[in-house]
This record gives structure tokens, sequence and C-alpha cells, in this order.
């Protein structure tokens, strides 16, 4: 049986291009960047060919990346950074949906004294725009809002939020992980200081991400030691990782925009198939507002882990925002901040799919899901 991968949210598969870029610096060109001699500066080389890489994606300059080791990182390194830049402020505003590599890092902040302001969405996922302006005060030292929401692909317009930020003089940190090589992302027309990245979500390599910094945006390095990332991210680089970010930056800026908009067609496809055939489902965020490559349905009255179980048995990978806490599978905290149906939420299941999803993956799994779906029904009916 052929496994049909749509968990891409999660992680992608590492494109042929990228593979075949890292290879030589894994093996022949293994230099350290910071050595003189030419085994170092060829490593050197590689590097500052993808930060413009990784520059051009985004339309920032090179010196305006620093590469760090993913997502999570960058995230910390904004937050922390910034707070450690403006030692007298205490105060940062962020949202209730926000991926956990910053809700926790504001969460330890709670406990070490800082204010911090959630702002909420509706039930659709979208952000309450005048909470955000009205939360954001003199003592703010910084405000950390997502492009677009991991679990639901719903897209903050982050155009607004940044004009407000700005317009208050608090720097903005924009978690752009999944809307990275998704929509297009130009930081010259966004007031913001700050913008994390990730290469495993682009197509390539775990471990490797960035920050793009905004020239003249106050931040402090979080990790003590050599010179290296211009101080900002001290340590021996991931070149072969750093090369591998680069190659699947340039992948993703010489898209055509068919691919994406066949990509839209075929979750349209896989959403409205499942739709039709599920009256107890439901698509969970803004329809309007979305990653084309995201659907997260929600099967009412079935358990997630149990449809997920099902689904990887008969060679479909997804994923749910639920998370396993104190024996019972709670609702994400994106679904419950969203004010979503228990039932609902309970049963929420993440679809989200990549340049690589054909046809025939997207009608195998309409095929595949009707006896798996049914079968749980019955079950969770027999036992209600
Ligand atoms: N931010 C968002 C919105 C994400 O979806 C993820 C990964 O799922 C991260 C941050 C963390 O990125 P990484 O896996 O590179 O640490």
């Amino acid at each position: 049986m052929d496994c049909i991968y749509l968990d891409n949210n999660a992680t992608t598969r590492p494109a042929p291009e990228v593979v075949a870029a890292m290879l030589p610096l894994l093996t022949d060109s293994y230099g350290n960047p910071s050595s003189l001699h030419a085994f170092g500066q060829s490593a050197q080389h590689a590097i500052e060919q993808a930060r413009e890489q990784v520059a051009n994606l985004i339309h920032a300059l090179p010196r305006e990346i620093v590469f760090t080791s993913g997502g999570t990182e960058s995230d910390n390194l904004a937050i922390l950074g910034t707070l450690a830049a403006y030692p007298t402020k205490k105060h940062i505003v962020t949202t209730a949906v926000e991926h956990s590599a910053v809700i926790n890092t504001t969460e330890r902040l709670e406990k070490q004294g800082y204010r911090v302001t959630y702002i909420g969405v509706d039930q659709q996922g979208r952000l309450d725009l005048d909470a955000f302006a009205n939360a954001l005060t003199d003592d703010t030292a910084l405000a950390s809002v997502m492009f677009a929401n991991n679990e639901t692909g719903v897209i903050f317009p982050i155009d607004k939020v940044a004009q407000i930020a700005a317009q208050r003089g608090v720097p903005l940190h924009v978690d752009a992980v999944q809307a990275l090589g998704k929509l297009p992302i130009d930081v010259r027309t966004m007031p913001i200081a700050l913008m994390s990245l990730s290469a495993h979500k682009i197509h390539g390599p775990k471990g490797v991400g960035a920050l793009y910094i905004k020239r003249g945006a106050r931040l402090r390095s979080m990790t003590i030691g050599g010179h290296q990332e211009r101080d900002i991210r001290p340590g021996t680089e991931n070149v072969a990782g750093i090369v591998g970010f680069g190659a699947a930056a340039d992948l993703a800026r010489h898209e055509s925009p068919e691919t994406q908009r066949r990509i839209t067609a075929l979750r349209d496809q896989l959403e409205s198939g499942i739709l039709e055939r599920f009256d107890y489902s439901h698509v969970n965020g803004d329809r309007e507002n979305r990653l084309g490559n995201t659907t997260n349905i929600g099967f009412e009255s079935l358990e997630a882990e149990a449809i997920l179980i099902a689904l990887s048995e008969a060679g479909i990978a997804a994923s749910s925002g639920a998370a396993c806490s104190s024996g019972s599978l709670e609702p994400s905290h994106v679904l419950k901040a969203m004010k979503i149906n228990e039932r609902i939420a309970h049963g929420a299941v993440r679809l989200s799919l990549s340049r690589y999803t054909t046809q025939f993956e997207v009608s195998e799994t309409l095929a595949r899901i009707p006896s798996i779906l049914e079968r749980l029904a019955a079950l969770s009916s027999a036992l209600s």
C-alpha cells in the first residue's frame, strides 16, 4: 500500500535539489567557516551565498539574516533578545494561538515577573485587531504575532498588525515559519523588526532556520561564544544545513504561482470531498484567509487520536493539534481560543499538502477515508 503524506505543516520532504546542494558540504567541503585556509573559506562562501538566497525570498538584505537552529530558536531569540535590549520595559503583547515556541516562552516570562497580554481570536480564528491596538502601551517591549497558524492555516493581517505596532513605536516580531514559501513576503513593505523562519517547512533540512533582524532593530544575543553570525548567534555554523536552507529558499522563490494554485485546488477537492461524505464534519478556521495547503477538519463526536491511528493504518499520515495531557486528549490551545465546540475540537484533524502532493493521492485519500470513519462512527455510537 502506498503511503500518502498529508502532514506538511509538521515537516516537508527535503527536495532532491536541496539534498544535492548539501552533499558536498558533508563530504569534501567540510571546513570550519571561521578558518582562514581554503577549506574554511569555501564553507564561509557557501554560507554567504545561502544568506543571500534566504534574504531574497523575503526581500531582506543579506546582513539582516542570522542563521539559527530553527523556528523555535528564532522565536526564543527574538523575544528574549528584545527584552534584554529593553531592560526597563516589562510588558509583552502576543496572541492566544501562537506556536508553543512563543507561548511557552511568554508563560515562563510571566513567572519571572513580565506582564503578557494574549490577544484573542474569534470562532474563525481571526485576530481581534482593536484589542491588539489597545493592548500596546509605553511599557510594551515587544509584540509577537504569527503570520499564519500552523494548525488551522488562518492568515493574520500582518500588514495591519505591523502598521499598528509601528504607530505605537513597539517592535514587532512575526513568526512566519508557516507562511514562508506559501505566501509572498516582502519585509521592505512591512514595518517589522524581526521575523522567524525555518528550513524544514519549505523542503529544506531540519535543525536550521533564520531570524530576520531589520537593520537598526535592537536585540541582544542569547548565546555566548565566538563571533559567528555577527556575535548574535555564536557557535560553529551548521554549514550543510544552511546551504540546504538556501537551496530550498531558491526553489520556493522560483516556484510558479501555478504550483500554489494547484496545491490549493487539491486541498479544496480533499476538503469538499470529506465535507460532502460526512455531515458530522466541520472546517475549523477562516476559509477566506487560509494557507492554500491546510485544512483542519473537526469530526463531531470522534476522537482525533483514534482517527489518526486508523488513518495511519490505512497509509495516510496526518496530524492533530491535540496534545495528550494527564491521560486524556485535550483540544489544542488554538481550537480552545477559537471556542470551537468541544465535540468538534476533540475530533480535529489537520491535513496539509505540499508541492509533492498528487491528484492520485487526494483521490486515494478520499477513497480510503469513508470506511475508516464509518467504522469509528459506528464504534463511537455503540459506546455512547
Ligand atoms: N512556529 C511555527 C508557527 C511552527 O509551525 C513551528 C513548527 O511547527 C515552529 C515555530 C518551530 O519551528 P522549528 O520546528 O523549526 O523549531
